[in-house]
């Protein structure tokens, strides 16, 4: 072991370091170079290589590399002892030659990287050779530009620290503390704990780290360090769990107050990170190309694009940070509308069929409807006939909360299409709801009066029909004798094929993928798509999913429609809720009762219902008529349990999730879900959409004994929140966007600091995108060459697939 009085002069302490890595090669790297192992010994080193005037960031760098030593594997050591040598060769040259007496070198190398570009990988740069490469990789870093587009996840605030005194448990701090004492204990083999005790003036803190033995050296009582972490507590004291921590001087306090805090990965330092993007951003952020021409960035305020890669990494202040992610979301926002416009641009070239209908038409169907359009009905029936009067093909999408009267939107605009002599085709995803939509619609066809509803001929095409009827459907639907056609996936069948399929409608057009779509389309000859989702999507993620598509949104509800009471009760409350239950179908009303998801397959969950059912009808409820629904069921049972029930022949449905869509019972004023903190929150909002149907006043009822804050909290947003579009809002902020309802199948490029929630930013991008392609449709101009380049990038970079 070393002393620090052992080293007279710098480059002895210099020549100590190279003879003890020297010493571990030799000995094949198998931690016998240094009495005690290389790690104590380079904790005593740093100690007194400080005191002789080695420069801060050399001591950094070396604590840095070889901390861990004795945990890491044959290669990584080499790689490392190996690199600190090669690193101390570049920078003293001769000094740190062991034994070679310093002929005046010069103080600094003058070996200065050659220009480095941002595509190249990121190894061309100096320090970074495999371990480090291989570290960086883990976070997504291959070549110079990702790591110059490697974004802090966070930033310690130095400006902000709190006082000891104040902490609480949970909060998230950083303090500017004096350590106090440190020890560290072996709790059991090959595991060490390292207390320390850190106070300011207002009172003092335990921190522990694990397995970081040479922080018993590096923090040494009476050093000024800043900790950052998380409050939490050890035998009832306030405790911080392996908190990062840098020593700091006053000075820096008072001049970088925001310090960038990387995504962590394995071995990989925060301050290995923050010298070597600084280093990066001094030496090659040159090389990276604007993408914005002068104009567009005046006219959306946004800031060049090397004042915000400089900031985001190390801002000057919060405002100054707010500017650089205002510039970088934006970006990520415009490729996505870029590329969106691209496509639709594309697909209005596209030769359709106008359909036209005159004025009368529309005058004459909204007369022969059972009730007055709403509103946004009317407004999304005008849209549609503006659209199909149009030489390319309409692509749009209907959004629309629960109960919204979307059915009767896309039976406008498939009557229009009968109206010009075309066929149109509504495809539904379960059997169940294709069912529903004939039935109703045909019900509406015999009962109304009026010219508009004599074109619709309808045909029904279930993948279950029996061989007769199903050959009679096909025949009409090649045929032309129907022209409104209803069905299931059996549309896309090979052996139907269409007369002249000049509409196609898709129900609850989440469920299905782009594929489908694009098969049923494939039955015309460019027919007008009109998509409809009931499931609400905050509008950026439906401008970033569906921002190939124009977007409707019915925005508000028919009349009359009943607030629907949601309560959340704990699983001790069941009596008094089956008596509720009980007590409504005495009074000719229905209820649902929709069973848990469990983890695995549908008979998993048929299983529960099964179960569930088979209890609630022999003990609870042995006097109402009940009823049960699961996906296993063969279709003509499901139709005919949902059939009995919309007639009122079942009080209760004892059912798993396959209620969710689309059914619609009137009379049905109970919705009870089990252990409801299992289902997604639009899942949730969907099921309560099943109730308030009529003119009943409804309740939804969460069954749920759930802990766990994040569920409490959804479950209390469910119970407080009637709009789905909040709903779906709070959905994307509990989960994140990764995690949003299909966002993962979606296709779209994941986007790394652009928030979905920033609805302002993604609306600017999108009229961005819509200019800069007015000028310039293919992107060739040379402005925009360098944004093509990252459009193509962007686009063809994996998805959120993972
Ligand atoms: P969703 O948007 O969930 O698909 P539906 O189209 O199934 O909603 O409509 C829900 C119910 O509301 C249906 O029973 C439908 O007949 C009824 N409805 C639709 N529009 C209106 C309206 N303007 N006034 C009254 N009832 C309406
Ligand atoms: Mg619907």
């Amino acid at each position: 072991m070393v002393s620090p009085a052992e080293f007279e002069s710098r480059t002895a302490a210099l020549q100590k370091l190279a003879l003890i890595l020297r010493q571990e090669r030799d000995e094949s790297f198998s931690d016998r170079g240094a009495d005690g192992g290389l790690e104590a010994f380079i904790s005593a080193w740093a100690e007194g290589a400080a005191s002789v005037g080695i420069e801060p960031d050399v001591v950094e760098y070396v604590v840095e590399h070889l901390d861990g030593y004795a945990g890491l594997n044959r290669d990584e050591r080499e790689q490392s002892v190996r690199l600190v040598m090669s690193t101390l060769r570049d920078r003293f040259g001769s000094q740190s030659r062991v034994a070679t007496p310093a002929p005046t070198p010069p103080q600094e190398a003058e070996a200065r990287e050659p220009l480095i570009a941002p595509t190249d990988p990121v190894d061309r740069l100096s320090g970074i050779r495999d371990v480090r490469k291989r570290q960086l990789g883990r976070l997504g870093v291959q070549t110079v530009r990702d790591l110059l587009y490697l974004f802090p996840r966070r930033y310690n605030d130095y400006s902000a620290l709190k006082p000891v005194g104040h902490l609480r448990v949970g909060d998230e701090v950083s303090l500017l503390v004096t350590v106090k004492t440190v020890r560290t204990r072996q709790t059991r083999p090959n595991f060490y704990v390292t207390t320390a005790v850190l106070a300011d003036a207002s009172g003092s803190v335990r921190a522990t780290w694990f397995n970081q033995r040479s922080l018993q050296m590096r923090l040494k009582p009476g050093l000024e360090i800043v900790v950052s972490g998380k409050v939490g507590q050890f035998l009832g004291k306030l405790n911080l769990e392996s908190p990062e921590w840098e020593t700091i001087s006053h000075e820096h306090l008072n001049t970088a107050r925001l310090v960038p805090v990387y995504p962590a990965t394995e071995g990989l330092g925060q301050r290995w990170l923050r010298r070597v993007v600084r280093r990066t951003l001094d030496d090659c952020l040159a090389g990276l190309r604007e993408t914005m021409s002068a104009d567009i960035r005046q006219q959306f305020g946004l800031i060049d694009l090397h004042a915000a890669i400089r900031a985001i990494h190390f801002p000057e202040d919060w405002d100054d940070l707010d500017q650089a992610r205002r510039r970088l979301a934006f970006d990520e926002f415009l490729l996505v509308q870029l590329g969106l416009l691209q496509r639709r641009l594309r697909a209005r070239q596209a030769v359709g069929s106008p359909l036209t209908v005159p004025d009368e038409w529309l005058q004459e169907f909204e007369a022969g409807l059972p009730f007055t359009l709403t509103g946004a009905q009317r407004r999304a029936i005008a849209e549609i006939r503006q659209d199909l009067a149009a030489s390319h093909p309409m692509s749009r999408l209907l959004q629309g909360d629960v109960g919204s009267g979307k059915t009767v939107v896309a039976l406008a605009a498939m009557l229009m299409a009968a109206e010009a002599g075309k066929q149109a085709a509504l495809m539904a995803p379960t059997e169940l709801l294709a069912e529903q939509h004939h039935r109703s619609i045909s019900r509406l066809l015999r009962q109304a009066e009026g010219a508009p509803f004599r074109a619709g001929r309808l045909a029904l095409l279930l993948g279950r029909l029996p061989a007769g009827e199903k050959a009679a459907a096909q025949e009409a639907i090649a045929g032309g004798q129907a022209s409104l056609v209803i069905g299931t996936h059996a549309l896309i069948q090979e052996a139907v094929s269409f007369n002249d399929l000049g509409l196609v409608v898709v129900d609850e057009q989440h469920r299905f993928g782009v594929q489908q779509r694009a098969e049923l389309v494939a039955k015309g000859r460019h027919p007008h798509l009109f998509a409809m989702s009931a499931t609400p999507i905050p509008r950026t993620l439906a401008l970033t999913r569906y921002g190939d598509m124009d977007v409707t949104v019915l925005d508000e509800l028919p009349p009359g429609r009943q607030v629907i009471r949601t309560v959340w009760r704990r699983d001790d409350s069941r009596e008094p809720v089956y008596d509720y239950l009980r007590a409504q179908a005495r009074e000719g009303r229905q209820a649902f009762i929709v069973c848990p998801v469990i983890e695995g397959s549908e008979s998993e969950d048929s299983r529960a219902a099964v179960d569930e059912y088979n209890r609630l009808r022999t003990k609870v409820f042995p006097d109402l008529r009940l009823g049960l629904l699961h996906g296993q069921l063969p279709s003509e049972e499901k139709d005919e349990v949902m059939q009995r029930f919309a007639r009122g022949e079942i009080d209760i449905l004892v059912s798993t999730s396959v209620v969710e869509v689309g059914i619609d019972v009137p009379n049905a004023t109970v919705m009870l879900i089990e252990q409801a903190h299992r289902f997604g929150l639009a899942q949730l909002h969907q099921f309560r959409g099943r109730v308030g149907r009529g003119e009943h006043r409804s309740f939804c009822i969460l069954m749920s004994s759930e802990a766990s804050e994040i569920g409490a909290r959804r479950l209390k947003a469910i119970e407080q929140e009637t709009d789905g579009f909040r709903l779906a809002e709070i959905d994307l902020e509990l989960r994140g966007p990764g995690e949003f309802l299909g966002t993962r199948q979606s296709g779209l490029p994941t986007l790394t600091i652009a928030r979905l929630s920033d609805l302002h930013t993604a609306d600017l991008a999108r009229r961005a995108a819509e200019l800069i392609l007015e000028r310039d449709p293919e992107l060739t101009a040379p402005p925009t060459q360098a944004l093509a380049a990252e459009l193509h990038r962007f686009w063809d970079r994996p998805t959120l697939t993972a």
